[in-house]
């Protein structure tokens, strides 16, 4: 685990303690900091100490004098927004650090900067191979191991709370909304597409989802342990690297309509194209929690008056505030909707019983799937790739001749 690993991972616990503790549930403070303490004396790595001791530092410091943040005591989009981009700072400081790393081993030189393991989260089909080599075979990859637990913690934040990890924690849903607004600059009008194609289109993510389901389900069982000792799998994240870095003209089309669609409409690529956003959308209808109107706090119904302010609100064009339950696949938590509301008891994010979720709880829910699963991984060896660099280094001098 590298040092910007570490750090992103103890900063997230140390705000998960910080969130309990001022939410009044101390004993969540606790357990959050024997872990992160546990952590680090069970592995005895020292960038997990230091991350600890430098987040331990910064919360009590930020606390002391700006304690609003860290109670979570801000608004709902103020706290999405910051989970947005910490999120992705970090995943920019570590797309660096794996850069240097490949450039490192490209030239024949001993790299001097780890190559951070989170990065296999961009393999989902050797993820999704890797998970169904641990249920049917009992085998436990260990060239990118963290391919396997990073499509695990994201699943499972599909299956906790809904697609919250679209809508709080994923970057390229964050650059959409950058892309978005910098075309509403120019071209204020929406452009929405009529019903009779939206549908249509949003079957796109599913067919592209199906698509890599058919690649790990139609992989025989008995194939598997060949394909995950092979050449490509050891360099198939730098096969992915180089997809991306020199694209040939069907990758820069790819591209164009990704960014086309971004900017075109609000979350376009994830309503129409991300098979990340349609398994979440179709693990979100075992979700438990749901955006719920109260109809008898509903401005709607308990005064008769109109009122459609969480529908306008909404980023994915939900009709709400017709609705007692929103199970729409399209749905990614991000709560606008119960922001915008004028009536606090009337919309919430809550189970059937009717127990709200805050958006602080959600922050902790969905950090604690993105980052207690890689802990626990780390600390049971199944984290790190065990394929030396000169493995890697022989095999990216000729990785346009490594085939499947
Ligand atoms: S229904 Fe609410 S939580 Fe869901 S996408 Fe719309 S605004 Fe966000
Ligand atoms: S914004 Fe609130 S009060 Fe208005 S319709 Fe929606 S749930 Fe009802």
């Amino acid at each position: 685990m590298t040092f910007i690993e570490s750090l992103t991972l103890m900063f997230a616990l140390m705000y998960i303690a910080s969130l309990n503790y001022w939410s009044g549930k101390r004993w969540g403070a606790l357990v959050t900091l024997f872990l992160s303490f546990s952590a680090v004396a069970v592995s005895l790595y020292w960038p997990l100490g230091i991350a600890l001791v430098a987040a331990l530092f910064v919360t009590i410091l930020v606390n002391q004098f700006a304690p609003t943040e860290f109670k979570g005591e801000i608004k709902i989009n103020v706290l999405r927004q910051g989970c947005q981009h910490l999120l992705a700072l970090s995943l920019f400081m570590v797309a660096i650090q794996y850069c240097i790393n490949a450039i490192q081993l490209k030239q024949g030189a001993t790299p001097w900067l780890m190559r951070p393991d989170v990065v296999d989260a961009f393999l989902p089909i050797a993820g999704g191979i890797e998970l169904k080599a641990i249920i049917s075979l009992n085998l436990w990859d260990q060239t990118h191991p963290a391919a396997a637990v990073m499509l695990a913690a994201v699943l499972l934040t599909g299956l906790i709370c809904k697609r919250a990890f679209c809508g709080w924690a994923c970057p390229l849903g964050l650059a959409g909304e950058y892309l978005y607004g910098l075309r509403k600059r120019f071209i204020k009008a929406e452009l929405l597409p009529p019903a009779w194609l939206d549908w249509p289109l949003r079957m796109l993510k599913y067919l592209l989802l199906l698509a890599l389901c058919y690649i790990v389900i139609g992989m025989p069982s008995a194939s598997i342990p060949y394909y995950l000792q092979g050449n490509y799998h050891k360099i198939a994240d730098l096969k992915m690297g180089m997809f991306f870095i020199t694209p040939g003209i069907i990758t820069l089309a790819c591209f164009g309509v990704i960014l086309m669609l971004a900017a075109w409409r609000r979350q376009g690529f994830c309503r129409y194209l991300c098979p990340y956003g349609a398994m979440l959308g179709i693990l979100s209808f075992a979700s438990p929690l749901k955006i719920r109107r109260n109809k008898e706090h509903c401005l709607i119904e308990a005064k008769g008056m109109k009122c459609d302010k969480c529908t306008r609100a909404c980023p994915a064009n939900i009709i709400i505030h017709t609705q007692t339950t929103v199970r729409s696949d399209e749905c990614q938590a991000c709560m606008r909707c119960v922001s915008a509301c004028p009536k606090s008891e009337a919309l919430g994010f809550s189970l059937k019983t009717g127990h709200r979720v805050s958006h602080k709880v959600l922050v902790v829910l969905l950090l604690l799937c993105l980052f207690a699963l890689p802990l626990t991984a780390y600390l049971s060896g199944f984290w790190h790739s065990q394929t030396p660099d000169d493995i890697r280094m022989q095999l990216i001098q000729v990785i346009d001749r490594v085939g499947h």
